[in-house]
């Protein structure tokens, strides 16, 4: 642990002041104050609070006003007012959350590669940490998930000198008075700051046992424990904007006073617990003191302040558990809502767990306060609340309250699903005789999502004791809180050949000034096994999923072709297929431009699309990833259901009207704080940006983002934009694939050929069953006249006759929608029906004839049974026919004497018997009656 001599903590601001240095008595730490009596540093739990019931200022603010404060100070006193910046750094690879205002700037300003936006700055910084997020509610506000950090930050430089330690606090201590605070109510105590590789001294800032801000100088580098003086010597302050508000009003805890505005609204959702007031300021007094550890449980320490405070801790248990609950779930419903203003999914990964930790955690907090439903409400009061100052909320209210909703219900999903499983695990558990572990629980949580109280609850329905660690959500946000560096596949190629190439110098890029040229000469500078180094080259190398191109190198020894184009440091490297070039020589080369254009055309058709997603499903939709080929792209984004083929329509809806609008794509280069003034940070679509300044690619009025990659000139030339196949790859995140221009022509080609040749199969397999289905037709009748033949011996011919259509029913019907009849002619809007059967039963014609009813334009139906001496004939016409005045009764008279026909009338169908053999003849008769009916 470093430390820091007097000689960085005595200044002539605080020793002019009348500040002399002492130590601690209780602590052991130096500290400043004007009182030279003093024995305790004065920041609890070294002292209780005094501020409670008490504050020092000379009026009461509540955040916003304080803000306003804080802000206008610095501003009258030369610093320039930055807007705060999203929670989410989209900026860092190396963070999830914003938990500091030097955030911002880290690492480019303070490393001084980048300039600052403003110096001096100042900003309102809301901060989210989740390090302490188990402690929120029992501290009574010290802890909290998200706070605002007031940061006045200025960066010296061997050029600039802007300000350091004097003006630092003497800045602090002007702010404090014009609070109205009096010098000796102001103590700065002495400490160290260190974080990422870089340390300082610091002053914390404590008044009335409170620590309100603290002045950090950013000094030096650690190296092996040693310091190494940065060449940007940075004031980094941060005032707890939360706290001061806190101050001034001296309510029991600072959820009062941050949430002062919005209680009564929240109120009508959940009964705030009531608790004495006076009982309560004794006890937030030595709220300090509770501080669960491994050491001693929060039973302990809340029996320690109590008795401190000199009241009894049962008298206010259980109310006060209910109101620590109630402020933690203020706190993290404020969490939720800026992480997922942010465009932020609930998922399994990264900042996507973070917020599901949260609404999980409020969720049993809501359940154990008894308004399990009100999720969603709570965090709506909360976006219109604090919308007013953070209007981004405001813009993203709809998505995010969708979010919740969706969220919650996976939530409840997720538990009835995972409950079976921990069941069959407690109960192995419990009898192997063994305790339930922290492990356990955290993996119940992390793998089955199911919270400890969840555990818990199961846990004591059989008899299974529990205790659950104080820190448990601390221990699993840990887990997930820092970003690990992202796995990449190492290129085993990409390592051997680095090694080759110390002394080659870097490559000049020609492809960003000609991105529609292929053919180039270029001198050889170095050759491998496999590859081939160039003075220059139009060949791209591998970036920003953008693959690398391909062609032919032709030289001295014959020609190579270029298999792959990678960057090595600054090195464009060709990997090459056959006869090697020698070095010095200068060589032909081509790159396979058809290709190359493809993958320029998928390259702007995925910022296209981008744009076209954020419109179509909301801000939340953010590129998780990319590949552009030339066949095909694809596109990760951050979503939370799957699309709907309405919704997949739209986006290439949207995304081909941008085509046809022959928007410009541009290219500009912009310094990063110009870039996110202007565009928002968007621009980090593609995640972390390179150093120095930006290559934005812009599509006016639609998309801009900063990406190293090739694009057409125009959004005309990626010609048509098709969505290939959407794809939920894994929670919170779905991948879209899909082609642009020729590349989408010859996907949608195939498909059509793949529909056609489904098409004729469905239509060949239909004609089958056609052939099938005749021959049942065929067959069927004969089989149940056989069987119907043998009953009627057994039961007699009237029990069999009054069930036989049950029999021909069903053929009847397959007969006349498979049309399996000889012809049909329609004669003045009467279909005529004509079949010759080889089955001459009088109840299956019947059957067939009636069958015709069920048709709704008008027909009449002619059919013969053909037998060995006389042929049976039926005849029946539907009531639509009937009504056209081709009545049964005149059709049948017309053919008894054409054909002599004797009928006899069953079921309304006319039934006879003849031995006249021209049924062409019948046909016609029937026909030309038809023809001669008056239209
Ligand atoms: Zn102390
Ligand atoms: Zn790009």
């Amino acid at each position: 642990m470093v430390r820091f001599g007097e000689e960085h903590y005595s200044l002539d601001f605080l020793k002019d002041k009348g500040f002399v240095r002492a130590r601690c008595r209780v602590c052991g730490e130096f500290f400043w104050s004007v009182d030279k009596d003093r024995e305790v540093c004065g920041e609890a739990p070294c002292e209780a609070y005094s501020f409670i019931g008490k504050p020092p200022t000379t009026k009461k603010y509540t955040l916003e006003e304080m803000r306003d404060s804080f802000l206008g100070f610095f501003e009258r006193n030369g610093h320039e007012v930055i807007e705060p910046y999203p929670v989410v750094p989209r900026w860092r690879r190396d963070l999830y959350l914003v938990s500091a205002s030097i955030v911002d700037f880290q690492p480019h300003v303070t490393s001084g590669a980048v300039e600052p936006p403003a110096n001096p700055l100042v900003i309102s910084q809301p901060c989210i940490r989740l390090v302490d997020i188990d402690k929120v509610g029992l501290t009574f506000g010290r802890h909290l998930t998200i706070f605002e950090m007031g940061g006045a930050h200025a960066f010296n430089t061997a050029q600039r000198k802007v300000y350091w330690k004097d003006t630092t606090v003497a800045l602090c201590h002007k702010f404090l008075s014009e609070l109205g605070l009096r010098d000796e109510q102001v103590v700065y105590k002495e400490g160290v700051w260190s974080g990422g590789g870089n340390a300082g001294p610091c002053f914390e800032v404590i008044v009335g046992g409170l620590e309100i801000a603290t002045l950090v100088f950013m000094s030096y580098r650690t190296l092996d424990g040693e310091l190494i003086e940065l060449p940007v010597r940075t004031v980094d302050t941060g005032y707890g904007m939360e706290r001061f508000t806190w101050l001034s009003v001296g309510t029991p805890s600072s959820f009062e006073a941050i949430y002062q505005g919005i209680a009564s609204r929240i109120s009508k959702y959940i009964d705030a617990p009531k608790i004495d007031r006076d009982i309560l300021e004794k006890y937030s007094r030595f709220s300090a003191w509770i501080t669960p550890s491994s050491a001693s449980s929060l039973r302990e320490v809340r029996e320690k302040a109590a008795q401190l405070a000199g009241i009894s801790i049962a008298e206010i248990l259980p109310d006060l558990e209910r109101l620590e609950k109630y402020y933690a779930l203020l706190d993290h419903t404020k969490s939720i809502i800026f992480i997922l203003s942010e465009g932020v999914v609930p998922s399994n990964s990264k900042v996507g767990y973070l917020a599901r930790l949260l609404i999980r955690k409020s969720q049993r907090l809501l359940k154990q306060l008894g308004a399990e439903e009100h999720l969603v409400q709570i965090a709506e009061e909360q976006l219109n609340y604090w919308g007013r100052w953070f209007p981004k909320l405001l813009e993203m209210r709809e998505e995010v309250l969708e979010l919740i909703e969706h969220e919650v219900s996976k939530f409840s999903d997720t538990v009835n699903r995972g409950l079976a499983h921990l069941e069959r695990e407690l109960m192995a558990i419990k009898s192997s005789g063994a305790a339930i572990s922290t492990d356990f629980l955290v993996r119940m949580y992390d793998e089955k999502g199911l919270t400890p109280d969840i555990v818990s609850e199961a846990a004591s329905k059989i008899g299974l004791p529990v205790s659950i660690p104080g820190n448990i959500h601390e221990l699993v946000a840990e887990m997930h809180g820092a970003a690990n560096p992202q796995e990449e596949q190492v290129d085993e190629r990409l390592v051997v050949v680095e090694r080759q190439l110390k002394d080659v110098p870097p490559t000049k890029k020609k492809y960003y000034e000609y991105p529609y040229e292929g053919k180039f000469e270029s001198r050889v500078l170095s050759v491998g096994d496999n590859y081939v180094v160039l003075e220059e080259t139009l060949f791209y190398a591998e970036g920003g999923g953008q693959v690398g191109d391909v062609g032919l190198i032709h030289h001295s020894n014959g020609t190579c072709r270029v298999i792959d184009t990678q960057p090595i440091n600054s090195v464009i490297v060709h990997f090459v297929d056959g006869p090697l070039p020698n070095v010095g020589e200068t060589v032909k080369c081509e790159v396979d431009i058809e290709r190359r254009l493809s993958i320029m055309r998928h390259h702007t058709a995925t910022h296209i699309l981008i744009g076209a997603l954020r419109r179509v499903l909301g801000k939340h939709a953010w590129q998780m990833g990319a590949k552009k080929e030339a066949d095909y792209a694809r596109l990760d984004i951050s979503h939370y259901k799957s699309l709907t083929m309405e919704e997949i329509e739209k986006i290439e809806q949207v995304a081909n009207s941008v085509v046809a609008r022959r928007l410009p794509v541009e290219v500009k280069w912009m310094s990063k704080s110009e870039a996110e003034k202007k565009f928002g940070f968007t621009i980090y679509q593609g995640g972390e940006a390179p150093l120095g300044m930006l290559r934005l690619i812009i599509i006016p009025d639609w998309d801009a983002e900063a990406c190293g990659g090739l694009h057409c000139q125009n959004t005309a030339e990626v010609g048509l934009i098709k969505i290939l196949g959407v794809d939920k790859i894994q929670d919170g995140v779905i991948r879209l694939t899909f082609a642009a221009g020729p590349a989408a022509l010859s996907h949608i080609q195939s498909k059509l050929r793949d529909y056609h040749e489904k098409y004729r199969k469905t239509d060949e397999e239909l004609s089958r069953l056609r052939l099938l289905a005749g021959k049942i037709l065929e067959d069927a009748p004969k089989e149940i006249n056989k069987s119907i033949a043998s009953l009627t011996s057994k039961v007699g011919s009237e029990v069999v006759e009054s069930y036989s259509e049950v029999f021909y029913k069903p053929i009847a019907r397959l007969w006349l929608s498979l049309k399996s009849y000889q012809k049909e002619e329609v004669i003045k809007g009467i279909r005529l029906i004509f079949d010759v059967s080889s089955i001459s039963d009088e109840l299956y014609l019947r059957t067939l004839a009636i069958s015709i009813s069920i048709l709704s334009e008008p027909t009449a139906i002619l059919l013969i049974g053909r037998g060995k001496e006389r042929n049976i004939v039926a005849l029946y016409v539907n009531n639509q026919c009937e009504k056209r005045g081709a009545s049964l009764e005149k059709l049948a008279s017309r053919l008894e004497n054409e054909a002599n026909i004797s009928w006899a009338k069953k079921d309304n169908a006319y039934i006879g018997y003849t031995t006249f053999r021209d049924f062409g003849k019948m046909f016609s008769t029937i026909k030309s009656f038809l023809e001669s009916l008056s239209s």
